[in-house]
């Protein structure tokens, strides 16, 4: 299994997973022509690409996902909540060829194939109409994808605790937000239980999902005004280091393209 990140963060989120000759991404909130640019940097073909996974509605996630799904002939994987919004949406912004998409309705908590990767939804706890994370299986290896959540509840935990890779959201330093320039109202959403995780936070579902294993994880959707990478990184780490999970390989996923995995190249990864 080969897992890239396309860009992380307000200004864009997907993840591509590919294992064999199929590809999916989880979120597609970019320009089509930044996402077809992004993939080929990343080493993969825009057509290798199979179906687009959808977290929630928001545009940092689903900006470019009808666009892309329309100009390849694949399918949006979500919630049908969520497939709503995020069509109607494309619709007012001028996509004519939204109603000729295929939709793979896949509830919240449901599981589903798409040719050799298996993929399962989870709730997380966000302001969107239906928000989850995914939690998707080639062969061997498993990989999470959670970002946007103000809590880490038990479904996330479980499939935390399943997976290799972790790509999960770091969001803020919660000291740095409140003494931050954001206006009252945007402290209060983030910090509540449908915002976002802080460091602290992500550090705490770290502990509660992690064992001994060898684990792999990339902090993801950091916020470039009330966070930093080293922040994240370091807040991270030494929360696991003094609860015995110094083990964990710990990466921030940036703006642009990277961090990449590749389950066959494990040791280079180190
Ligand atoms: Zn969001
Ligand atoms: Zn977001």
């Amino acid at each position: 299994m080969r897992v890239v990140s396309l860009g992380s963060g307000s200004s864009g989120n997907a993840v591509a997973v590919q294992s064999g000759q199929t590809v999916v991404l989880v979120d597609a909130g970019f320009p089509l022509r930044t996402l077809v640019s992004r993939l080929r940097q990343a080493g993969i073909q825009p057509e290798a690409v199979r179906a687009i996974l959808l977290t929630h509605e928001h545009s940092d996630h689903a900006s470019g996902a009808a666009a892309f799904a329309s100009q390849h002939g694949i399918p949006l994987v979500s919630d049908p909540r969520t497939l709503k919004v995020v069509l109607t949406q494309a619709a007012l912004y001028g996509n004519r060829s939204v109603t000729t998409i295929e939709q793979v309705e896949l509830a919240v908590g449901k599981e589903t194939q798409v040719e050799t990767l298996q993929v399962r939804s989870f709730a997380i706890s966000h302001d969107a109409v239906a928000p989850c994370g995914y939690l998707v299986t080639g062969g061997a290896w498993q990989v999470c994808v959670v970002t946007d959540t103000g809590e880490a509840q038990q479904p996330m935990i479980e499939a935390m605790r399943e997976a290799h890779l972790l790509v999960v959201e770091a969001n803020h330093d919660k000291a740095r937000l409140l003494s931050g320039p954001y206006p009252m109202h945007l402290k209060r959403r983030i910090l509540s239980a449908t915002g976002h995780l802080s460091n602290e936070q992500t550090g705490e579902a770290l502990v509660s999902a992690l064992d001994d294993g060898p684990r792999w994880v990339w902090l993801a959707h950091l916020s470039r005004t009330n966070n930093t990478p080293d922040l994240a990184r370091t807040q991270v780490r030494e929360y696991l280091r003094l609860r015995g999970l110094g083990h964990a390989r710990i990466q921030v996923a940036p703006p642009g393209v990277g961090p990449a995995w590749d389950s066959t190249a494990l040791w280079e990864a180190e």
